[in-house]
């Protein structure tokens, strides 16, 4: 029996599949690497001390493709480091340095944790206005964070994110909306953690504290035709991957890959080739994520 999310043109009635067209890439995101100092449950990477199967990107592979963008003029203006932990890379102090230097603004998603720590006296030297470190807490308390991170994670991510506070960084919070709290209640709460914590926060700042919604992957979704846009009243540019792509290097390739976007890193059939400018084509919404996450879900990772 023909299943939903087979036929890359239609779907499984004979509607024809909605697609995305990227005319820009405002934003690149670097996958640094998948391997990750912790395991998180639901990690969306599957990311732990043992997942490799987005291997270490070189600062080469990185320049390549940030000097791709400037020479072809693709619009971007940021870049993004997300892994996996960004702090594992050997490498990766030189690819966000190099980032600021061509005058864009660098985002760098990590758990503030030993990685981070580690590699103090060197972040320093290289922090500007233009660097924001995103970290991800899933929880204002230590117990409901130790459930989705593990045990011994949530005071080292608090020396991380004092020591970011402390050195005037830029920094931002990342959390996900879980044990059915509304967004409502989320951020009050971490007002008072942020206050608690002399942290130099909004915690109603969308842009510094980015929520996340949970979401079931077994869940049943439809499939999103061309005309589900207009019954919606969704506009295609305003989906990831018209504006953004993310670049891995998959284990055992030679080359890395542009991919469409940051949520499907493993699935071929989302991998773009090795350039970004080919990358700028129609690209059909041809998986439950396309439709859960981001057409009816409107969640994005960025
Ligand atoms: S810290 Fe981030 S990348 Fe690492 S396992 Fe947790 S969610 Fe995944
Ligand atoms: S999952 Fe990725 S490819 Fe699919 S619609 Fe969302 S951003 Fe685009």
């Amino acid at each position: 029996m023909e299943k939903k999310f087979n036929n890359p043109l239609q779907t499984l009635d004979g509607s024809d599949r909605a697609f995305v067209e990227a005319k820009k890439l405002s934003t690149i995101w670097f996958n640094t690497g998948t391997l990750c100092n912790i395991a998180c449950k639901n990690c969306y990477i599957e990311s732990s001390p043992t997942n490799d199967r987005l291997s270490y990107l070189s600062f080469a592979e990185v320049k390549q493709f940030i000097d791709e963008a400037i020479e072809k003029k693709l619009g971007t203006h940021e870049i993004g480091f997300t892994g996996g932990e960004p702090f594992m890379n050997k490498e990766v102090l030189t690819m966000i340095d190099y980032s600021l230097s061509k005058g864009f603004k660098t985002l760098v998603l990590t758990n503030a944790m030993k990685p981070m720590l580690n590699r103090k006296e060197a972040l320093l030297k290289i922090n500007h206005p233009n660097l924001t470190i995103r970290v991800s807490i899933d929880h204002y308390e230590k117990e409901k964070h130790e459930k989705i991170r593990g045990q011994n994670t949530y005071d080292v991510m608090m020396q991380g994110l004092q020591w970011l506070n402390k050195n005037q960084f830029n920094y931002a919070l990342a959390t996900r909306l879980l044990w059915d709290e509304d967004e409502d209640h989320v951020r009050k709460n971490f007002n008072n953690f942020i206050k608690a914590n002399h942290l130099q926060l909004d915690a109603y700042s969308k842009k510094q504290l980015v929520t996340f919604a949970e979401m079931d992957e077994k869940q049943d979704t439809p499939e999103i035709t061309t005309a589900c846009w207009k019954i919606l009243n969704k506009n295609p540019d305003e989906i990831m991957c018209s504006s953004s792509r993310m670049i891995v290097k998959k284990k055992n390739n030679v080359k890395p890959s542009v991919i469409a976007c940051t949520l499907l890193p493993y699935d071929q059939s989302f991998d773009l080739g090795d350039s970004l400018a080919g990358s700028l084509k129609k690209i059909y919404l041809n998986h439950p994520h396309c439709s859960k996450f981001c057409v009816l879900g409107g969640s994005s990772c960025s």
